[in-house]
């Protein structure tokens, strides 16, 4: 039977979810519901995933939150009016203030926030609360390969080329990127490559590689650095490249040539055949890209991982070559516009730093205020939570955006350390795992219900548009925050709740910036023209950057610089009483905490509760059993979930989605040792004991 024609009109919009941004079409209207179908927009061409399809689903979710509540005497959260909420967070907020200082309140952001909500929301923390203490959920994402891309490259955006670049490669290194679940309309571009795929999982993107590379979780880097050296020795180099276009070559390779493959085959457990293979098909004549992923970011050394598959594609002439290239995969919906806005604890609008004078100048200017009424930088998102209700930490988090209960690292601590703060406020949508500990919950807006814009993993601004309006008692963002300002004796000209208005404050903030959006406007994205950042405001309309780095690199003297990187191991090794590798990561019909996708039925119904996926022999080793309820623990705690017995996994390692609330968290067991230059945790990797669980 063939599906009914999809009607007029359309509003032409994005999924909510994961950075690849698929374009849609969405018609309809709150009493009808609201119907998706794909549309013809070049990352994703006509397809979109499983999430995709169900996404409006989220916009009539039974627990969806209809009015703020409010935590009374008794403990329960009840419904409340919006004046009562807002004025009882500020009367709060001034409280604490006033007692122990401003840095007393700190926010915590999200990388699903639009532009102009992520911008706004690091203007309020830092104007309205005066406090240095706010970061966000994407510090946990990407923030190492952001790093490392910084450093490499004198400037981070994902992917430095558009999407469609792919599909003109040859070979394709996916270094713990497993797109198949994360990002499926991905891989038509990629259907033409020969792809090589490193993971310690034989994940459904491992099943379509010609060369799966499965480390030992923990030890990319050691790989990396192997490659490189195979490249060196083989004499697969750019040695034209490397003189013209980088700095730092000599030192990198000196470092890799301590990895021969037969060190790395034994600190990894990756075939020195297979390394030789994969560097050969790497370095073949004709395009071929080097993409990193989540499962050699999400480490305590994480920035140097990232960095050591960055030397590897500068040694073979690949970024800004126009024949290949580096770039990190960003997970999050809006994870690249996230990180360039100002709610990161160490950045400014334009993705400047808030230590560099001429930075914090430009924004106090766009701002009103003078340079110094602007805080320096906060704390880590990981150290900021670790630190809430300690001495000298914040007493008051306002969350938007983000579900930290599920998602942190260390998720028990976390859960603790939220318990543990005299004012909590969430504005979600849902209640999350996080809401439901609040002592406000504010309900906002969602994807289909707001205007804004958001920037995908290739730098492209696009176009959030509302289809339906919002539950009569949500307020977008916008105005919570403006409202919020105001009753801190903010002028309210300072906060617009317009998104189109903050989006013309956001592109005077980022101008001159490394990501300088001042070229960009709503009516030219309506116009339905492809902008990429950075786009300069120009006398001559600037027509973005698609490409970045063909002529020069962002350093001053337009060279790329190699990394002087070495393996150290993770933070935390397997002993006999944590003898196992537990590794976490995605699936195909969850997004992150699962906050939004747990609550759709046909998602729910595909995995509806957590997992431990393991070796049979490994299995029988731990006297666990398929479908059997077991539990795994670190040394920071334990989860318990059913097992799946899966003879492709290595025999040293488990895996478990972290999408999953209560004892099916993850992130109960998982390491929050905190990679140094990012602040990245290093999720990726814990020790752990694997054991049954009696169901009697
Ligand atoms: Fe949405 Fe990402 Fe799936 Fe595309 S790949 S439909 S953006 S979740």
């Amino acid at each position: 039977m063939s599906e009914p024609p999809f009607p007029t009109p359309r509003t032409r919009t994005h999924c909510p979810y994961c950075a690849l941004q698929c374009g849609t079409l969405l018609h309809g209207d709150r009493e009808t519901g609201v119907r998706v179908r794909p549309a013809d927009f070049p990352v994703n061409r006509g397809k979109l995933c499983q999430k995709g399809w169900t996404a409006p689903d989220v916009l009539t979710a039974a627990d969806r939150l209809t009015r703020p509540l409010s935590r009374g005497p008794d403990g329960r959260l009840t419904g409340t009016s919006w004046d009562t909420a807002l004025d009882t967070v500020a009367e709060r907020i001034r409280a604490l203030r006033a007692r122990h200082g401003p840095d007393t309140v700190a926010v915590f952001g999200g990388g699903g926030l639009t532009n102009e909500k992520a911008y706004l929301l690091g203007k309020f923390a830092r104007l309205a609360l005066g406090t240095s203490q706010i970061d966000y959920n994407g510090r946990f994402c990407m923030s190492s390969a952001a790093t490392a891309g910084n450093e490499a490259f004198g400037v981070d955006r994902g992917l430095p080329f558009p999407v469609a670049d792919l599909r003109d490669a040859r070979t394709v290194l996916l270094a713990g990127a497993n797109v198949a679940e994360t990002m499926p309309p991905l891989l038509q571009h990629l259907d033409r490559a020969e792809l090589i795929v490193i993971d310690p999982r034989r994940t459904a993107t491992a099943h379509r590689a010609t060369l799966h590379l499965q480390p030992v979780p923990g030890t990319d880097l050691a790989l990396a650095l192997g490659l490189l050296h195979i490249a060196v020795v083989d004499g697969l180099l750019d040695q034209d490249y490397i003189r013209r276009r980088t700095h730092g070559f000599e030192e990198a390779a000196r470092r890799a040539m301590a990895w021969w493959p037969e060190r790395v085959e034994s600190v990894t457990g990756v075939p020195a055949r297979d390394q030789r293979a994969a560097v050969r098909l790497l370095a073949r004549p004709r395009n071929a890209y080097v993409l990193t992923g989540r499962g050699v970011e999400q480490h305590s050394q994480g920035t140097d991982t990232a960095a050591g598959f960055i030397n590897l594609a500068l040694a073979l002439g690949l970024p800004g070559s126009g024949r290949g290239g580096y770039g990190c995969l960003t997970g999050q919906g809006n994870g690249q516009g996230g990180r360039e806005h100002g709610q990161k604890a160490d950045q400014l609008p334009g993705y400047r730093s808030l230590t560099d004078p001429a930075a914090r100048a430009h924004v106090a200017g766009v701002w009103g205020v003078a340079p110094d009424d602007l805080p320096g930088p906060g704390r880590s998102a990981y150290e900021l939570l670790d630190a809430l209700g300690a001495d000298h930490g914040p007493r008051a988090l306002l969350v938007f955006g983000s579900n930290p209960a599920v998602s942190a690292p260390h998720a028990a601590h976390v859960t603790e350390r939220l318990a543990s703060l005299e004012l909590l406020v969430v504005a979600d949508f849902v209640p999350s795992e996080t809401a439901r500990m609040a002592d406000v919950v504010l309900p906002v807006t969602q994807w289909a219900e707001e205007e804004g814009t958001l920037t995908s993993l290739e730098g492209r601004v696009l176009r959030r548009r509302a289809v339906i309006p919002p539950p009569a008692q949500a307020r977008s963002d916008l105005r919570v925050l403006r409202d919020l300002a105001v009753r801190l004796g903010q002028p309210p000209d300072r906060y617009p709740s317009d998104p189109r208005e903050v989006f013309e404050e956001l592109r005077a903030a980022s101008r001159g910036g490394r990501a300088d959006y001042s070229g960009i406007t709503y009516e030219r994205l309506d116009a339905g023209e492809c902008l990429h950042w950075p786009c300069p405001d120009t006398e001559e309309r600037h027509p973005g950057t698609p490409r970045l780095f063909l002529d020069r690199f962002a350093h001053p003297d337009g060279k790329a610089r190699f990394a002087a990187v070495d393996h150290r191991g993770p933070a935390e090794d397997i002993s006999s009483a944590y003898p196992l590798h537990g590794t976490t990561g995605r699936v195909l019909a969850h997004y992150q905490s699962g906050a939004q996708t747990r609550r759709v039925a046909e998602l729910s119904a595909a995995v509806p509760e957590p997992f431990i996926e393991v070796h049979p022999d490994t299995a029988a080793r731990s006297g666990v059993v398929d479908r059997g309820l077991a539990r795994v623990t670190s040394p920071r705690g334990s989860m318990t979930a059913r097992v799946r017995l899966d003879p492709t996994m290595r025999p040293d390692t488990l895996f478990a989605p972290f999408h999953f609330p209560g004892d099916g968290r993850a992130n109960l067991f998982t390491h929050p040792a905190l990679d140094p230059r990012s602040g990245m945790p290093g999720f990726k990797v814990s020790a752990v004991r694997l054991e049954p669980v009696s169901e009697g």
